[in-house]
């Protein structure tokens, strides 16, 4: 098993922006970290630069402590698992597990490559497809076999790049379940590449967010939701995503479209002297006023507004807010989408209502929103301030 270190890794193509520029990471020996972000954010470029298969521009990667720049990458002992599993179709699954053995040849004899492969199958519940063709296997069958490639090569780390990104929405969930198990099961230190932040929170001891190739933050999933320490974490983590509203602070009072908000004295404090600030509210921060217990009201704010319409799922509804904004504000958000990537911004908040309000579109509603948990953005700069 492996500890890996990135120590100020740069990756260029050619004279341009730096795909991967400048990101230092320590992963722990047996971590399972994910580097997460949107297309074309370096992310698995980091990934192939730790796997060997792009050259480092500048800085140093270490194994165990090791410095690997210049090893090639066979000898880094590291297991690459693929999006597409890269599996042969002529051959059957079992030889499919076995082929990283064979090709170590004069390395393992037949009996240990029948024992690593029906250990790696046991492991993997494929001992009963062992003799099959992948072409009759499963979407899921198939992405185990890819796994058991990795897993009997005993390498000291598991390299994911968006595996399941093949997979239906179902089949999904149910792998990110399988491949979180079994990396807890099997210790083996995981850095997993997606563009998935429900993947991302769902898997990792941690998680990356990548952003034009500079890393902006490396937390808990928990930590990235409740801390995002900018607007594009906090923007990229959650779903639906944090609303996000231009305000002016006047004595402890959020002045937005959609209401003022009395905010709590110390989150308020943070942002003095701003005269305008980004305020960020997850639409989990919203409720029903009237289905708010007596004792939770005085922690929040109270306000009524304008419910455009409202969409029921069944175990919880949305509400939409929408609002004219002023030219100024439009600019804000027009300049928070590029931030953030979005093609734009709408001047809209979605609100997560209980299943059980009776809330509905067309008329103005009373909501309740927890202030404590509300973020203050410094629009210039994106940081978190409280
Ligand atoms: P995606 O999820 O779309 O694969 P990503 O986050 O993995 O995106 P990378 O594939 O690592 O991003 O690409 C990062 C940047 O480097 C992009 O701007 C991409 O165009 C550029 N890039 C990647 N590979 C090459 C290459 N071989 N030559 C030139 N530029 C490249």
């Amino acid at each position: 098993m492996a500890s890996i270190t990135l120590n100020h890794l740069v990756k260029k193509y050619g004279d341009g922006f730096p795909a991967v520029n400048d990101v230092s990471l320590d992963i722990a020996d047996g971590e399972f970290i994910i580097l997460v972000g949107p297309s074309g954010c370096g992310k698995s470029t980091l990934l192939r630069m730790i796997v060997g298969l792009e050259d480092i521009t500048s800085g140093d990667l270490l194994i165990n402590g090791e410095r690997v720049n210049d090893k090639a990458p066979r000898d880094r002992n590291l297991a690459m698992v693929f999006q597409n599993y890269a599996l042969y179709p002529h051959l059957t699954v079992y030889e499919n597990i076995a082929f990283p053995l064979r090709l170590n040849k004069g390395k393992y004899n037949d009996e240990q490559v029948r024992k690593l492969v029906t250990d790696a199958a046991t492991t993997l519940e494929l001992t009963d497809h062992l003799d099959r063709k992948p072409a009759n296997l499963s979407g899921g069958q198939r992405q185990r076999v890819a796994m058991g490639r990795a897993i009997v090569r005993q390498a000291d780390a598991f390299l994911f790049d968006e595996p399941l990104s093949n997979l239906d929405a179902k089949l999904r969930g149910q792998m990110r379940a399988e491949i979180a198990q079994m990396q807890r099961r099997l210790g083996t230190t995981s850095v997993y590449v997606t563009h998935d932040q429900t993947e991302a929170m769902t898997l990792g001891d941690r998680v990356a967010v990548l952003k034009k190739g500079i890393l902006q933050q490396v937390a808990s999933p928990r930590e990235l939701y409740e801390q995002p320490i900018n607007l594009f974490v906090a923007g990229f983590i959650g779903s639906p995503s944090m609303n996000f509203l231009p305000a002016t602070l006047e004595n402890g009072v959020l002045k937005t479209a959609v209401g003022d908000l009395r905010i709590p004295e110390e989150k308020a404090a943070k942002a003095a002297g701003k005269q305008v600030v980004l305020v960020g509210i997850r639409p989990e921060f919203f409720e029903d006023a009237s289905l708010v217990e007596e004792h939770k009201l005085q922690h929040g704010s109270t306000f009524t507004a304008p419910i455009t319409h409202t969409e029921w799922l069944g175990n919880e509804q949305y509400g939409y807010i929408h609002f004219d904004p002023t030219p100024e504000v439009r600019e804000l958000l027009n300049n928070l989408a590029r931030d953030m990537d979005a093609d734009e911004l709408r001047p809209q908040v979605v609100v997560t209502l209980d299943a059980a309000s009776r809330i509905r579109g067309g008329r103005d509603a009373e909501l309740w929103l927890d202030t404590r948990k509300v973020h203050l953005f410094d629009p210039e700069t994106g940081e978190n301030l409280t």
